[in-house]
């Protein structure tokens, strides 16, 4: 069932959030050995899903919804799936928590997600891997995997809180077959969203169906004075798509995952070209790595075993203390990203990296602004690949895990919005297409998208 459908029902009396609320955290609960959910959240869910039932106004009355452990929600264990802020429980909600409630939403838990949100795959969480909902011996993909898992297989309405900074939405949906949206930069707050590169972080739905995103992103954006880098402006109302330009450089895939990707393309009826993009795709991937690493590695910092989460008797110099306590917590994906991001900051390389990695950002924001001139919408697979199993993954090196956002970087660096529908299965696995607008032009991806679901 629908979102829309379902809250009509609790507005009518006919079905119960607080009965639908208990069945969802029984599923959790059976669906443990996936290892979707860091917490569930079960007595501030059945307090909201009360409240739903007695006074079922909101646009999302009654409505289960799960958060990237990223997301505070106030008194309710946040790690970002770290050790190191095991324990953490914060004395607010983020923003988005704040309008997701004021609609009558039931906030059921925290869904497991790559520390940080450093991976692609989901297999870098210190809490247990999850696994893909449609083969257990292959990974959800990441970092927003347990929001994507749980998505595909719940039985239940439900919308996932997503975020992504290099394609930590699009990624997950694609390998588990369902759809997300990742907006603009800027159009939802980040307040009360723990960064992983505040210059790149998005947070957005992920749902069985387009209607669902529809819905919940309109709760969600919006201005927000807690959050500087949030827009002071609407969708556009514009939801025509005309031309869609389909990215040359990211045919060079499976030709399986390309047949797919055509195919759904076709089904549009839309009239496409094939356009080269030569900078967003060569250039992106590296721009984006310096860039993301740059500023993880500084947002990184506050994490000393003081203020938040792990703590311990301070008996050594604070330098020691310091060092002891993220030595012991964070694990190897967060080490490389601290030493990189600031090996590419530092005084003597800065040039050479961090700053040609702006320079190049720019040129890649140029190219796709000459681009949405002519086009109203781009095309292109989500992923180059389907689902690996988890003893693939296991053979790759550090640099083939971040060569895996190749298509999905270029969106996230410039900041515009894509949608990731499901365009089949291949292997029995789905496959992913995903559609890029310009800012602000979500309204054209939410036509398309529903135009073309099936799942
Ligand atoms: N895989 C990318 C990274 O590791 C993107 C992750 C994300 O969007 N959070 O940086």
């Amino acid at each position: 069932m629908k979102a829309v459908e379902y809250v009509e029902k609790i507005k009518s009396g006919e079905l119960s959030a607080v009965e639908t609320t208990k069945a969802v955290i029984k599923e959790i609960k059976k669906l443990n050995d996936y290892n979707y959910f860091n917490t569930i959240s079960e007595s501030l869910a059945l307090e909201l899903a009360e409240r739903a039932d007695k006074n079922p106004k909101g646009r999302l009355a009654g409505l289960p919804v799960s958060l990237k452990d990223d997301l505070c929600i106030k008194g309710v264990e946040t790690t970002c799936s770290s050790n190191i802020l095991k324990g953490y429980k914060p004395t607010f909600n983020a923003s988005v928590v704040e309008k997701l409630i004021n609609e009558g939403a039931v906030i059921i838990g925290k869904t497991n997600q790559d520390t940080f949100g450093f991976g692609s795959f989901n297999v870098n969480t210190d809490y247990k891997i999850p696994k893909n909902p449609l083969d257990t011996t292959r990974v959800t993909g990441g970092s927003s995997g347990g929001a994507a898992g749980f998505t595909a297989l719940t039985k239940f309405p439900h919308v996932a809180i997503g975020e992504s900074t290099g394609g930590s939405i699009a990624a997950p949906c694609s390998f588990c077959g369902v759809t997300g949206m990742t907006p603009t930069y800027g159009l939802v707050s980040r307040y009360g969203l723990i960064d992983y590169a505040n210059s790149l972080d998005k947070i957005g739905p992920i749902a069985k169906n387009v209607e669902d995103l529809e819905l919940v992103l309109d709760v969600i954006k919006g201005n927000d004075k807690k959050d500087s880098t949030s827009l002071n402006e609407d969708l556009k109302n514009d939801n025509k798509v005309k031309k869609i330009g389909l990215i040359k450089e990211t045919l060079n895939v499976d030709p399986k995952i390309k047949d797919l990707v055509l195919k759904k393309l076709n089904e549009t009826g839309i009239k496409y070209d094939i356009v080269s993009l030569p900078t967003i795709t060569k250039s992106s991937l590296s721009s984006y790595y310096i860039i993301a690493m740059a500023e993880a590695s500084t947002n990184l910092a506050k994490y000393c075993g003081m203020r938040y989460g792990q703590e311990e008797k301070v008996n050594l110099p604070f330098n020691e203390y310091f060092s002891n306590i993220r030595t012991k917590n964070f694990n190897k994906e967060i080490k490389r990203r601290i030493i990189l991001g600031t090996f590419t900051r530092m005084a003597g390389y800065r040039d050479a990296f961090y700053l040609k990695a702006m320079k190049v950002r720019t040129l890649v924001i140029e190219e796709y602004k000459k681009t949405f001139k002519k086009y109203d919408l781009l095309v292109s697979p989500t992923m180059p690949i389907i689902a690996p199993k988890f003893s693939e993954v296991n053979k790759l090196k550090p640099k083939d895990h971040y060569m895996m956002d190749i298509m999905t970087v270029g969106p996230n660096l410039a900041g515009i919005p894509h949608i990731s529908l499901n365009a089949g299965t291949y292997n029995k696995m789905p496959v992913g297409i995903m559609f890029m607008g310009d800012y602000l032009n979500e309204k054209k991806l939410f036509n398309i998208g529903n135009g073309l679901q099936d799942n």
